[in-house]
């Protein structure tokens, strides 16, 4: 190791959701040292997001990961944060006359995973969400063990966490440089050196610019711009008691927030790695989905914001050594279900690095490593 650069076992780039919590697993086992090139962490798509856990959202290995991370999201261990980090928060995924077959099929794949989903009748639905527009739904699922997440005081138990055990996190750190140097790798930020065994990819939408760096092959990862709008509820109204939304065909959702709405058109806009922000057009979508659905009126928008949600071709994560860089670890394509799926997501990474296999609890789901190597064919790498 050259002079004068700072040492740890695992050095982890980035410190939203995936990059914190697997550190936080990661220290049971040798030093870390995690690098956030912003002053805050979550300041990009973790602070960003709708904050719901959903079992049956996303693919099968999506909701096998969201899974394995529910029991540590309800009961954390003892001194991981003073809030709950779940609420209850039941969804009800709704389908008009030509999304029926659609929601029957997702429902079929999820319930064969292991969700827990019950069937209402449009008039349940109707109960359940008062300002559903008559007519619209004309069927209607329900997953009564949805919640809503307080994603500040998870990354905050994470963190926290990460200090007790003595790690370390460094802010305003925007890694420039990894070279490979004997068993080691060599990152740069700016002037400061830092060493480490081993490097975690976990830079979000950044995954593949960090990746580039590294010398690494892409595994195809694309950041997409997603909306939300909050607005007011109608006065009088109880929105504690509505479950959260979901139109069958991801054409938006709807969620109490706090006081207020939350809504979102669902917008997949291909972007650049940046600071994303809301184009008009996403924000005029999430209010006319939501009218047409609802007899809601979305006059009044309070706050409208956008995040990257990054994918790769199969839209499972990625969770898993590189194939041709020793030591280069990647925990990228976390989409639109990167804090559900934190606890597993971060113990299949410590365990793939530790013991170079899935910890029994997460093979249990059926997972296997196969479903999140970036080898993997999905990704067909060049
Ligand atoms: C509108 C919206 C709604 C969502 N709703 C939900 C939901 O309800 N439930 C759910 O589970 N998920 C949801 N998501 C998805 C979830 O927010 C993401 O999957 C998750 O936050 C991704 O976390 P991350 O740590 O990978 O990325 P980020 O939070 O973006 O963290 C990556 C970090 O890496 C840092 N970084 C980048 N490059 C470098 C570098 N070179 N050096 C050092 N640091 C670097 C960045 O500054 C950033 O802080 C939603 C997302 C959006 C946008």
């Amino acid at each position: 190791m050259p002079r004068g650069s700072e040492q740890s076992d695992f050095l982890v780039i980035g410190a939203g959701i995936a990059g914190a919590s697997a550190a936080y697993e990661l220290q049971r086992f040798g030093s870390v040292r995690v690098l956030e090139a912003e002053p805050q962490p979550g300041a990009h798509t973790t602070g960003r997001s709708a904050a719901f856990l959903v079992e049956s959202y996303g693919n099968t290995t999506v909701q096998r990961l969201t899974r394995a991370s529910r029991s540590f999201l309800e009961d954390p261990p003892d001194g991981f944060s003073s809030l709950p980090i779940l609420k209850p928060r039941p969804s009800l995924t709704i389908a008009r006359p030509d999304q029926c077959q659609r929601l029957q099929d997702h429902t079929k794949l999820a319930v064969e995973a292991g969700a827990r989903l019950e069937s209402v009748t449009p008039e349940v639905a109707e109960k359940l969400c008062p300002v559903l527009r008559p007519g619209h739904v004309a069927a209607a699922m329900i997953e009564p063990h949805a919640r809503s997440i307080d994603v500040a005081a998870l990354l905050e138990g994470f963190l926290r966490g990460l200090r007790a055990r003595g790690g370390c996190l460094e802010k305003n750190r925007r890694v420039s440089g990894l070279r490979r140097d004997g068993d080691a790798w060599q990152v740069s930020c700016g002037e400061a050196r830092y060493g480490a065994k081993v490097v975690v990819d976990a830079a979000g939408a950044w995954g593949e610019v960090v990746g580039h760096l590294a010398g690494a092959r892409p595994v195809g990862l694309r950041p997409l711009r997603r909306t939300a709008i909050t607005f007011d509820p109608p006065a009088g109204a109880d929105i504690q008691s509505w479950p959260c939304l979901l139109d069958a065909d991801e054409e938006f959702y709807l969620k109490p927030e706090g006081a207020q709405l939350l809504a979102s058109p669902c917008d997949e806009t291909p972007s650049e790695p940046c600071d994303a922000h809301p184009d008009d057009l996403a924000v005029a979508r999430a209010a006319d989905r939501v009218q047409r659905a609802t007899t809601l009126d979305v006059r009044h928008i309070r706050r409208r914001w956008a995040g990257l949600r990054s994918f790769v071709a199969d839209r499972s994560p990625v969770i898993g050594f590189d194939g041709a860089l020793p030591g280069f670890f990647w925990l990228v394509g976390q989409g639109g279900f990167g804090i559900m799926t934190s606890s597993g997501a971060a113990r299949t990474a410590a365990g793939l690095i530790v013991d170079g296999k899935l910890p029994a609890a997460i093979r249990e789901t059926g997972l296997c490593e196969a479903d999140l190597s970036p080898e993997r064919e999905a990704l067909r790498r060049t």
